[in-house]
């Protein structure tokens, strides 16, 4: 099988939104009047965001999850997506596996695979979504203002519990593993919040990289600071009913800081006004996604993390960078 083979058996399929898909130069879209195109690049790397042997099921499933999070951060409606694939081999088995988590999600989404690119290399998996949005309508992160509040979707720091037991080959109780693995390798995009959050939230972002340092990228693009209720945080892990740490299985330090900077969560952090809480828990509601009141924007610059005493935590959290 060579190239043109494997994109005609694995990625290519007739397409209904868009104009025109794979096989041509390009693909084209044709977005409806008064939208405007959202468009966010995301890029796996073998050995830097999954390990070589993850199921390539979820893999697919996950590197289009990432995407479709960007989206739902701007509060767009996915309409297509392009796929660049560097493999080191043909292997039929993990191409059918992967196209079919991949493809499975993008349906789910109704999101178009138009294009894309196919070479020999180290595995990498690139891909580039295309949403759409009424024009001005799209979510920023510089929107929030001192007095609204901070919110967050779903659950915290399981994804970065399931990564160090994986890591670190800790035997944690498969009632715990289980949950979490399957948000590291199989995470939800906040598509449908994102959508019923318009023009209800001031500002949203997705947390990829913990909440700390995302929600900072708010409070820097907005001119603002934030105070948030870390007790509150700590009991969005969803692999726990009671306090993990309380537990022994891990310190109380580390629940902190999987929930605060653990990462790969792909929850949306927002901020809406105090007169729009109604319309928060609606937005929930249709989305069926559950949301939680974490904190308050303040006018003073900075982020500040108050422990269940009301107490300031001294701990900072930078945002993660690959290089430093
Ligand atoms: P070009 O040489 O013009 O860049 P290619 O030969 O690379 O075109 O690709 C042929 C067609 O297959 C194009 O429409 C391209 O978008 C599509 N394509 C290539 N790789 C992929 C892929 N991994 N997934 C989806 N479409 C792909
Ligand atoms: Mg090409």
């Amino acid at each position: 099988m060579g190239e043109f083979d494997l994109i005609a058996r694995y990625f290519t399929r007739p397409t209904t939104r868009a104009v025109l898909g794979v096989g041509d130069d390009c693909a084209l879209l044709q977005p409806a009047a008064d939208m405007q195109l959202a468009i966010s690049t995301d890029m796996l790397v073998e050995g830097r965001h999954f390990f070589a042997d993850v199921n390539p099921f979820t893999l697919g499933h996950k590197a289009l999850a990432v995407n479709l999070s960007d989206l739902a951060a701007c509060g767009a409606k996915p309409m297509a997506f392009t796929l660049a694939l560097a493999l080191p081999r043909i292997d039929e088995d993990w191409l059918a596996a992967f196209s079919s988590g991949l493809l499975a999600l993008a349906d789910a989404h109704g999101c178009e695979l138009v294009g894309g690119d196919t070479t020999q290399g180290p595995l990498t998996i690139c891909i580039t979504v295309f949403g759409e949005v009424p024009a001005g309508q799209a979510l920023l992160r510089s929107g929030a203002q001192a007095g609204d509040e901070v919110y967050v979707s779903g659950t915290l720091g399981d994804a970065r519990l399931a990564l160090d037991a994986l890591r670190n080959h800790t035997a944690l109780p498969a009632e715990l593993l289980a949950p979490a693995r399957a948000r590291l390798e199989q995470p939800t995009p906040r598509i449908t919040l994102g959508l019923a959050l318009r023009g209800v939230a001031t500002s949203a972002i997705d947390i990829s990289d913990g909440l700390a340092g995302d929600l900072g990228h708010i409070l820097q693009a907005s001119g603002v600071g934030a105070r948030i209720d870390t007790a509150i945080a700590m009991n969005l892990m969803a692999s726990c009913a009671h306090p993990l740490w309380a537990t022994g299985i891990v310190s109380f330090e580390d629940q902190l800081d999987y929930v605060l900077a653990g990462g790969d969560d792909y929850e949306l952090a927002f901020t809406a006004p105090a007169s729009a809480r109604q319309a928060v828990q609606a937005a929930a509601q249709q989305a069926q996604t559950p949301v939680t009141r974490i904190g308050c924007i303040e006018k003073t610059p900075g982020l500040r993390l108050i422990d269940a005493q009301g107490r300031l935590l001294k701990r900072r959290y930078a945002s993660f960078d690959h290089f430093i």
